[in-house]
């Protein structure tokens, strides 16, 4: 791993607030991204921080990841997706990654993470996770 993302391990595996390369993620996720952003009011829905209090554009998590659907299409429904800022989406990638992992969310104890209120408003409430 390469020294500029050794910081942010906890986050998206390639974040694409660094620039760079990120995962394919269908061919209609600037559209929904967009439409995200707009149906939340440009509000993290996490933290509830205003797009006109930050200076990046706030970014849209897939609740249930892109790799856990066979077309990628599939995953930016606009019900998988929640825009959040980036302290939220770093928290949101970690809780995702914890709930979805293939052994199964109720074989193990409580996340930490659980009983975070930003968690809890987009996960503890949410109709899409997990199956
Ligand atoms: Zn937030």
């Amino acid at each position: 791993m390469g020294q500029w993302q050794s910081e942010y391990v906890t986050g998206e595996q390639s974040p694409s607030w660094r620039g760079g390369w990120q995962p394919y993620y269908g061919k209609d996720w600037n559209k929904q991204n967009r439409q995200a952003r707009k149906r939340d009011d440009h509000t993290c829905q996490g933290c509830g921080v205003h797009q006109s209090e930050i200076a990046y554009t706030l970014e849209v998590h897939h609740k249930k990841p892109v790799r856990l659907f066979d077309n990628p299409n599939d995953a930016n429904s606009l019900d998988n997706l929640v825009t959040l800022c980036r302290p939220c989406h770093v928290k949101m990638d970690v809780y995702a990654r914890w709930l979805f992992d293939k052994n199964g969310r109720d074989t193990k104890p409580a996340h930490p993470l659980q009983s975070d209120s930003a968690i809890a408003r987009v996960y503890l409430n949410t109709k899409t996770a997990p199956s």
